[in-house]
């Protein structure tokens, strides 16, 4: 899944690397690929509007894997929220946005279809990434 941000004359690209993250958590590696429809989602920020674009494909770790073939909603999020950084974590507006992203865009569009990760990585956002960039 890739996530594009459009805010006025701001354009940031959430791609994920060759070696891709979990779409869900950011963990590595990515074992599993979900099919969503693609989504936007578009939101007042400070005064100006922020779309966010997602397309069709979230890839899935071994551990978020599960919780999503048991549409555990809310196991999803409670363990992407321990995963994820203290700012994320401690801003009650970036959690709740973080739970209108799995809702809105990807379970809204999800009727269960998945393919191995390995398959349509080219197809479906996932970039090259510089050697640097790799953690
Ligand atoms: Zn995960």
């Amino acid at each position: 899944m890739k996530i594009t941000t459009t805010a006025s004359e701001t354009h940031v690209e959430l791609g994920t690397p060759t070696q891709p993250k979990c779409d869900f958590c950011s963990r590595r590696p990515v074992i599993v690929c979900f099919k969503t429809t693609p989504a936007e989602l578009m939101m007042p920020d400070e005064g100006r509007t922020v779309t966010l674009a997602s397309d069709a494909h979230w890839g899935a770790c071994a551990d978020c894997e599960p919780l999503v073939v048991g549409r555990d909603r809310d196991g999803l999020y409670a363990r992407c929220l321990e995963l994820a950084p203290a700012e994320i974590r401690d801003s009650g507006t970036a959690r709740f946005g973080m739970r209108l992203i799995q809702e809105t865009m990807f379970w809204a569009g999800f009727r269960g279809e998945q393919h191995p990760a390995h398959d349509e990585h080219d197809a479906t956002g996932w970039r090259a990434e510089s050697p640097e960039e790799a953690t």
